[in-house]
């Protein structure tokens, strides 16, 4: 929160990982009218945004929109799926990667939580060895997050699901593709995924508050059998509804509006082009915090975020004092630091409606915090990563 009370000029910086800024193409479309959410209208908004999401997750099967945040899709996945006592194996990669594990807890199943550092992807070979050890197929899920936003890793999904397989064990496979869903590639069919757990207020640019399930036949297999309690985020009414057009409950019409827009733009730079642009920004943002001497929270460069870079800060300088300080001094925000590394890194969050000029704004502000802080660093980060934009947009144009 800004201690600036006078009004800040020009825009604000928000370098968190979600929300992102919200396109005004997106704000206009879901500033209208109220429609009948049973009517003609509706339903034919509502089919066209069920088909377009499908591609967005890269899946033929339905996908579950819920008028919730990304928390209660990772809720939904799990009380359609399990039952009390089921055990499911999670890997601490970080923050949210811990609280998708209490949530597990908490609704009755028992969590094998592999061990992390913070730092690195999940480890296929690690979970392969895990379901290897479990012979009576206890496990019933394996739960990874795609990109972890603590931490700015991302996991090699499909040598997860070659590690499942590997094993020759049965569990569903359960994926976070809050952080990268429409930023970094996702392939849900491809990739054998059984339920994709999206959220709206980040690569698809949205305001929160809503949040999808993408299936599998197998996931919607065992929805019939699960007896864990359900029933806002239960899928059967939802997939009987979804299929003429209409919910089972009142959806958030508005967003409804603004993510057929967000489909839209998505398909208009298509989908290669976006994530592209995300992994440019990202190598961007990485080049320059390498030039200035900080290190990445991420150890392992084939793991790195394409969507939010953490920078840890030298020991005996605390990034939450940082980050308050940037607010007020430039007007950005940045994302906080959580866990065993709570206070010495922030996250600058560089996904959703972002390019080249936006990004350099922002690092300039940072590289300019880092001199008011007093921060030891060098110069030239910034120069470091409008050098990688430019020889890169030479080279596209070429
Ligand atoms: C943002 C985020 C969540 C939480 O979503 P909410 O919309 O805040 O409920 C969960 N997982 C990941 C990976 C996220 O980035």
């Amino acid at each position: 929160m800004s201690r600036n009370t006078a009004r800040a000029a020009g825009r604000h910086f928000l370098h968190i990982p979600g929300p992102t800024p919200v396109p005004d193409r997106i704000l206009r479309a879901m500033d209208t009218p109220m429609i009948d959410h049973r009517g003609p209208e509706f339903q034919q908004l509502a089919k066209r945004v069920l088909e377009g999401i499908k591609g967005i997750f890269k899946t033929k099967n339905p996908v579950i929109i819920y008028t919730a945040t990304g928390t209660g899709a990772w809720e939904g996945a799990l009380v359609n799926t399990m039952s009390a006592g089921d055990k499911v194996l999670m890997v601490e990669t970080g923050q949210f990667a811990t609280l998708w594990k209490n949530m597990a807890l908490r609704l009755g199943l028992v969590p094998e939580f592999i061990k992390g550092d913070w730092r690195s992807p999940a480890n296929p070979a690690e979970i392969e060895e895990h379901l290897r050890k479990d012979k009576g197929h206890e496990i019933k899920a394996v739960c990874v997050l795609h990109n972890e936003t603590a931490t700015g890793v991302r996991s090699d999904i499909a040598a997860i699901r070659k590690a499942i397989d590997a094993a020759g064990h049965p569990a569903l496979f359960f994926v976070d593709t809050i952080s990268s869903l429409a930023s970094t590639d996702y392939r849900h069919d491809e990739w054998g995924v059984d339920v994709a757990v999206g959220g709206a207020q980040k690569g698809l640019m949205m305001p929160p508050g809503m949040s999808f399930n993408a299936l599998s036949d197998k996931a919607i297999a065992a929805s019939k059998t699960s007896k864990l309690p359900k029933s806002f985020f239960a899928w059967d009414d939802m997939l009987k509804l979804n299929a003429t057009g209409f919910f089972p409950y009142t959806p958030g019409t508005l967003s409804i509006h603004g993510l057929a827009t967000s489909i839209d733009m998505l398909n208009e730079e298509g989908l290669d082009n976006v994530f592209a642009r995300h992994d440019r920004l990202a190598e961007a943002t990485r080049r320059c915090v390498k030039a200035w001497g900080l290190e990445i929270l991420c150890q392992d460069p084939k793991a790195y975020s394409s969507t939010l870079t953490a920078v840890l800060l030298p020991e005996g300088h605390n990034a939450d004092a940082f980050r308050d300080q940037a607010l007020s001094n430039f007007n950005i925000s940045y994302g906080m630091s959580f866990g065993p590394f709570l206070g010495k890194y922030f996250r600058i969050g560089h996904l959703g409606d972002i390019n080249e000029a936006m990004l350099i704004g922002g690092l300039g502000a940072t590289e300019m915090q880092l001199a008011v802080s007093g921060i030891p660093h060098k110069k030239g980060g910034v120069q470091a990563a409008l050098d990688y934009l430019a020889e890169d947009a030479k080279k596209r144009a070429a």
